[in-house]
């Protein structure tokens, strides 16, 4: 538990801008609202940027209180990984999300690939890998079509326990994406080290590279790393036409945003996915 909280006493801070009092009566909350099964999973689909076909979903966490309102993921998340609750909501999220993929696959969508969100006390924690495995066999999918995403934050710490991690992982079958990539302060010796598959461009950049030349060379510079690290560049947030094209001539083949569609519920998704695909 000691390292548990160590481990993310970095997420919670004063940003939040909630005091002592607001965050309790959060967290308690959200542990009714976990009982209660007010927590559920939406899906964003995830396309490939030159023929317009999505190739799977990210699951994002979703929390209805009682009165219909909706709390942001960035609220409650930090508050459920300082308290340790996210073991057991992190365990639901995959096991959710394990159990969609296998519809999507049933529903004749072969390859699909469904991107989960792991927190740095979930990944860290002991039983993570069983947690994982018993998940996979339980949906009676396979490694190959899930990914995890995990911050560029988490992959630089601790590192012989990462790269452990990361080869048991990697052993499942199941890819790892780092997400926020260029947000953090990676060393590229460092990010060379590391065996994961895919890099997830922060959607700060996939605006900036827009809005001034400078944003564009530094989009540009993102994804000529990755791509001359040898893995496949993602991109999210993509709101625009304009972002999707420039996406393409910089080098980037994948991505999500509201361009192509929002978070949506699992039939949302099963409907989405046979209707509206070229
Ligand atoms: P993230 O992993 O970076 O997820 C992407 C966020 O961008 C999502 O916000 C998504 O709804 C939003 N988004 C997607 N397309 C667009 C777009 O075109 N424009 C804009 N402005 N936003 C877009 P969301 O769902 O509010 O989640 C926020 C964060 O909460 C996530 O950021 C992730 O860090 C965390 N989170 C969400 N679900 C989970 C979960 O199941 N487990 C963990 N550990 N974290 C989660
Ligand atoms: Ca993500
Ligand atoms: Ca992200
Ligand atoms: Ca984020």
């Amino acid at each position: 538990a000691k390292q548990q909280h160590r481990g993310s006493s970095q997420y919670f801070s004063p940003e939040m801008g909630i005091d002592a009092r607001e965050r309790f009566k959060l967290l308690k909350g959200l542990r009714a609202g976990f009982e209660e099964n007010r927590l559920f999973v939406v899906y964003q689909p995830q396309m490939d940027l030159s023929s317009g076909r999505a190739i799977g979903a990210e699951a994002l966490l979703r929390w209805r209180t009682e009165d219909g309102k909706f709390v942001p993921p960035d609220q409650f998340i930090p508050l459920a990984e300082q308290s340790g609750l996210i073991i057991s909501i992190g365990e639901f999220v995959l096991r959710t999300a394990c159990h969609q993929l296998k519809r999507m696959l049933e529903q004749g969508h072969a390859d699909f690939r469904m991107c989960i969100n792991i927190s740095l006390a979930q990944f860290r924690h002991p039983g993570f890998m069983n947690v994982l495995s018993l998940a996979l066999r339980d949906a009676g999918v396979e490694g190959r079509n899930i990914e995890l995403e995990i911050t560029e934050s988490m992959a630089m710490g601790d590192t012989e326990l990462v790269m452990h991690l990361l080869a048991d992982i990697k052993r499942s079958g199941v890819t790892v994406a780092i997400d926020d990539f260029g947000t953090g302060f990676s060393s590229l010796s460092h990010l060379r080290q590391l065996d994961v598959d895919r890099l997830k461009i922060d959607r700060a950049f996939v605006r900036e590279a827009q809005s001034s030349s400078a944003g564009s060379t530094i989009a540009q510079m993102v994804i000529n790393l990755g791509r001359g690290l040898g893995l496949t560049v993602i991109a999210e947030g993509i709101e625009t036409e304009e972002q999707r094209q420039q996406l393409l001539a910089l080098g980037c083949h994948e991505g999500q945003g509201y361009l192509f569609a929002r978070p949506m519920q699992a039939e949302m998704l099963e409907r989405w996915m046979s209707d509206g695909q070229p």
